[in-house]
């Protein structure tokens, strides 16, 4: 029997989980249906009354935990290892128009993946969106400023000799200037270069392929719901929302398909989340 380890339960040790139902086999005083039978072995008892077996099995594994080590974090670059300076809605609206850009985002409130959207543009419209964006990115790198609490956190991850990894939708030309001016570096960072980027799981799969080490060992911290913790979860990672304003808070992202499984309104508060919940140990 396997139970396949899953993201969103980070305190559960899935070899004690094991164990804990061959316990409650013996252990619990079960209904006497169950020993009806000739005493079968607790696998084929398992397997036979799995679905009487799991909602025990789920209450009880929180007495025995053991926390998942942490193999390497994976970040996001605009506006969460650097301050939001990118105006997204204005540039969404200078490559889409003003009435497409109302109309996608009414059909789509947990943002738009502007990206996709310029793929499906005919070459010379490509073109233009692109230099447009191109633009945008340009003032933003002008701008440039780390987020209060990285460097400390980087500090940190280095200290306990925990990875450090980046994903950005944005160039690589920013990657580089990033790297240079604030003498952090990421490795592997990936840019929009590398295909399919966020929210496909592709550049975070190819970061733990690169580390050797499963996406369930990994956490990606990032500021948008719809790429970084899509990507994320999508990858089978842990995943920390940066929220700084709390505007996922907002009723319309209540419903989206991926949520985080941790949320922080600073980078400050990464580390501890990580302390509480992940073993650290290099
Ligand atoms: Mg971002």
């Amino acid at each position: 029997m396997i139970l396949k380890p899953h993201p969103q339960s980070p305190f559960i040790n899935h070899q004690s989980t094991t164990a804990n139902i061959l316990f409650l086999n013996s252990q619990h005083s079960m209904p006497p249906f169950f020993f009806s039978n000739s005493t079968p072995k607790p696998f084929l008892l398992y397997s036979k009354f799995k679905s009487l077996l799991f909602p025990i099995m789920s209450h009880s594994t929180t007495t025995t935990t053991t926390k998942t080590r942490l193999r390497g974090v994976v970040f996001d670059m605009d506006g969460t290892l650097t301050v939001p300076v990118i105006d997204f809605p204005a540039m969404y609206r200078a490559v889409l128009g003003d009435d497409e850009y109302r109309r996608m985002k009414d059909d789509n409130p947990s943002g738009i993946d502007i990206l996709h959207q310029i793929d499906n543009f005919p070459p010379h419209k490509q073109r233009h969106a692109y230099a447009t964006i191109a633009d945008f990115e340009r003032q933003g790198l002008d701008r440039l400023q780390i987020m209060p609490g990285a460097a400390e956190l980087c500090g940190l991850l280095d200290s306990k000799k925990i990875r450090r990894g980046l994903i950005t939708r944005n160039v690589k030309s920013s990657v580089d200037l990033f790297h240079e001016r604030f003498g952090i570096t990421f490795s592997p960072a990936l840019s929009r270069e590398f295909r399919p980027y966020k929210p496909d799981p592709a550049p975070l799969l190819h970061i733990c392929a690169a580390w050797e080490v499963q996406p369930s060992e990994v956490i990606m911290v990032g500021d948008s719901l719809k790429d970084d913790v899509a990507c994320g979860k999508r990858a089978g990672a842990f995943t920390c929302l940066l929220d700084e304003t709390g505007r996922y808070d907002s009723p319309e992202y209540a419903d989206v398909e991926f949520k985080p499984d941790f949320k922080v309104a600073s980078l400050a508060d990464v580390y501890s989340i990580l302390e509480e919940h992940f073993d650290l140990s290099p």
